[in-house]
C-alpha cells in the first residue's frame, strides 16, 4: 500500500515547522511497511488532486499568505472537489484561514478559497501560547502551540475541539479550530502531529480507507515518547 501527501506551498507556508507534520504522517506510515510519497507543491503549480490522499498546508504571517492568495483561484474548483469527495486535508493557522471566504487585516482583505463558509478577523493583540484541547476525533488531550492575530468565526461547523487551556478560534469561545468531513483545520502549531499521535493515525486512517476502499486496522507503534511529550503540556498547563 501507499499514499501521497500533496505538500501545499511549503516555500511560503512553514513559518513555524508544519513542514514536520509531513514528516510525521510519513514515518508513521514508513514505520507500518506502508510507502509515502510526498510531493511538494510550489505556489502557482498546477495541482492534480485526484492523484493526493492527504493535503498537508501550514501556516504563516500575513505577508505571505496576501502572495499565496493571489495563486488560490487557480486551485479552487480541484480543491474543493477533493475536499467534499472526502479527500484528506490538515490545515493549519493561516491554511486554515484561507480555506474560508477571506481573512481582513489591518492591510486589508484577503480573499480566500471559499471551500469552508467560514471568514477570519484580524485583531492587534496575538493570541500566543501552548494551548491544550478536548477533541472528539480522539481519547488523548490535544496539545500545541497558537500564534495568530486572526479570529476565525466557524459558523456551524463542527469545532476541533474545546479548549481546555489557551485560546482557539477567538478569545470570546471555547472552541478551536473545526472538522469537515476528512479535513481537520485548526491554529495549532508545533508542530501538531508529533506530540498527537492519535490524530496522526486517525488521518492515515481515513486516507487509507478512501484509497483502498476498505477498513483499514493500523499496527500500534510502540508511542511512549509521543505520550510523554503530549503528557508534558498537559500536566504543564492544567485545566
Ligand atoms: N498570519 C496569520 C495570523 O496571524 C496566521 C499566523 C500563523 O499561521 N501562525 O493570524
Amino acid at each position: 500500500m501507499k499514499l501521497k501527501i500533496g505538500h501545499l506551498y511549503p516555500e511560503l507556508f512553514n513559518l513555524y515547522g508544519d513542514r514536520g507534520n509531513v514528516r510525521c504522517l510519513e514515518k508513521r506510515l514508513q514505520w507500518r511497511g506502508i510507502d509515502a510519497e510526498i510531493i511538494s507543491l510550489a505556489v502557482g503549480e498546477r495541482i492534480d488532486f485526484t492523484d493526493l490522499d492527504i493535503v498537508c498546508w501550514g501556516g504563516c504571517s500575513d505577508r505571505e499568505s496576501e502572495l499565496a492568495a493571489k495563486y488560490l483561484t487557480g486551485i479552487c474548483r480541484d480543491f474543493k472537489a477533493y475536499v467534499e469527495d472526502g479527500g484528506c486535508v490538515l490545515a493549519i493557522c493561516a491554511a486554515y484561514q484561507l480555506l474560508g471566504d477571506y481573512y481582513e487585516t489591518d492591510r486589508g482583505k484577503t480573499e480566500g478559497l471559499g471551500i469552508l463558509d467560514i471568514y477570519t478577523k484580524w485583531a492587534p493583540e496575538r493570541l500566543v501560547g501552548n494551548i491544550v484541547l478536548k477533541s472528539e476525533l480522539v481519547p488523548m488531550p490535544v496539545v500545541g502551540f497558537e500564534n495568530h492575530s486572526g479570529r476565525t468565526f466557524i459558523g456551524g461547523y463542527s469545532p476541533f475541539g474545546t479548549v481546555s487551556s489557551g485560546h482557539g478560534n477567538t478569545e470570546n469561545d471555547d472552541y478551536e479550530g473545526l472538522i469537515y468531513k476528512n479535513v481537520i483545520a485548526t491554529y495549532l502549531h508545533g508542530p501538531l502531529l508529533p506530540k498527537n499521535p492519535q490524530i496522526c493515525d486517525l488521518i492515515l486512517k481515513r486516507a487509507l480507507q478512501r484509497r483502498y476502499n476498505t477498513d483499514i486496522i493500523l499496527e500500534t507503534l510502540p508511542d511512549e515518547a509521543e505520550h510523554k511529550a503530549n503528557h508534558q503540556i498537559v500536566i504543564r498547563f492544567p485545566t
